[in-house]
């Protein structure tokens, strides 16, 4: 593992995230937005052609432009501590997630993955196994809890103010793929509903995780038990595109999750509601400087983004002044700040700060959530037993 002591730039590499893909130039925004963060070589595509291709148009050197990424971990390593890349960020479809990062955790390189973690529950655990093994870091990309009014709101219920929560709802409906349109050239839906490139589940690996992830994050609690049903709506699709399901959590609260990616005319609305004894908040992503907080026999507050009054772990991840919108780019970001701060702790000037960032624990749960979402769908019980 490289000494990140010196006063200098993270160096980052990419696997995946080549011309023409989706999430891969959000990460190269995102990582660059605080300028502590520099994008220094890659292995773009499985094509090599076009993998060389994306380099130059991303005016990277030739040399640091690798045909696949067993070849860039390798030259990286060979390389000086003062020229190799300090982390990989892995922007692949599923099925490519596991290889380049166990690779990488071996060569001594931190990882920054996208969601889900794996293919599977078992190449999830061996890859937190060498997270313990390594002491590397893994950033797992749940974007959704990089905005700042998360942040408040999971402020707000840790403080007790709502009270002991007793509801969640969270539901996360889309309409991209209300036809067909993995087979008409939509790339990113070709791989979504493949089952040997997305995994066992479509909707609910893609998005579902998502939803979990930022119903337990916001609330602390841990889901423990789950009712699911799965539909696959479109003929002729191989995996699941919407998905119900009924959560109990740890302390007793009852949770309804819902995913969908059949929900004709939505965009992306992921939107979350949690209730306690005295109030409740409420968050949706498509306005996402703004938090409903709802109290018993008194009226809704509006709580905004960057505004003063907001506590210290949400203003940390504010960027732009109030009134000024704030959004995706920003959240995403803010994981890569989280990364940034834990790996070079110089830069918050000794400061503990507010900062984290979702890991390899939730990229686990998150798997297992899968699992278990399938054995209850094809259970008669009611409920299942949520255990990681
Ligand atoms: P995409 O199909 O648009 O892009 C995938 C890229 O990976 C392409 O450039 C492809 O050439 C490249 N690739 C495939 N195999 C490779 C290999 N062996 N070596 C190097 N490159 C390879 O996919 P996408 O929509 O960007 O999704 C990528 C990942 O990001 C998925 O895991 C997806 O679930 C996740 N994602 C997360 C979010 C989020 O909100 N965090 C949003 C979108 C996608």
């Amino acid at each position: 593992m490289t000494d990140l002591t010196d006063r200098r730039k993270l160096r980052m590499g990419m696997v995946g995230g080549g011309q023409g893909a989706f999430i891969g130039e959000v990460h190269r925004i995102a990582a660059a937005m605080d300028g502590w963060i520099e994008l220094v070589c890659g292995a773009f595509s499985s094509s090599a052609d076009r993998s060389k291709a994306s380099g130059r148009s991303l005016l990277l050197p030739d040399d640091r432009v690798y045909g696949s990424y067993q070849e860039m971990i390798e030259s990286e390593s060979r390389l000086p501590e003062g020229e190799r890349m300090d982390f990989i960020s892995i922007v692949t479809p599923n099925n490519m997630h596991f290889g380049p990062a166990m690779m990488a955790l071996e060569h001594g390189f931190h990882v920054v993955l996208e969601k889900p973690m794996a293919f599977n529950l078992e190449e999830a655990r061996q890859l937190q196994q060498k997270v313990t093994e390594t002491g590397c870091s893994l950033l797992l990309t749940h974007t959704y809890v990089g905005y700042p009014m998360v942040k408040e709101a999971r402020h707000l219920v840790r403080e007790g103010k709502l009270g002991a929560i007793r509801k969640i709802y969270v539901e996360y409906p889309q309409g991209w793929l209300s036809k067909l349109s993995e087979v008409t050239g939509n790339k990113q839906a070709a791989w979504r509903t493949d089952p040997q490139q997305s995994g066992q589940s479509g909707c609910m690996g893609d998005i579902g995780t998502h939803a979990l992830h930022l119903a337990e994050y916001i609330s602390g609690l841990r889901a423990t038990r789950l009712c699911a049903s799965l539909q696959t709506f479109v003929a002729g699709r191989k995996l699941d595109d919407d998905g119900s399901v009924l959560l109990q959590f740890d302390n007793g609260t009852s949770g309804v999750l819902m995913a969908s990616q059949v929900a004709a005319g939505e965009e992306n609305a992921l939107k979350i509601r949690i209730y306690g004894e005295n109030g409740g908040i409420e968050w949706n992503q498509q306005e996402p400087n703004t938090l409903l907080v709802k109290w018993l026999e008194q009226p809704t507050q509006v709580y905004r983004a960057s505004a003063a009054y907001l506590s210290e772990e949400a203003r940390a991840f504010c960027r732009t002044p109030a009134g000024h919108p704030e959004g995706y780019l920003e959240a995403f970001a803010n994981l890569y700040r989280g990364l940034a701060l834990s790996l070079q702790p110089w830069r918050n000037e000794g400061k503990a700060g507010p900062y984290d960032f979702p890991g390899v624990e939730d990229g686990v749960r998150g798997m297992a959530f899968l699992d278990c979402l399938l054995k209850s769908n094809e259970s008669n019980d009611k409920w299942t037993d949520f255990t990681v």
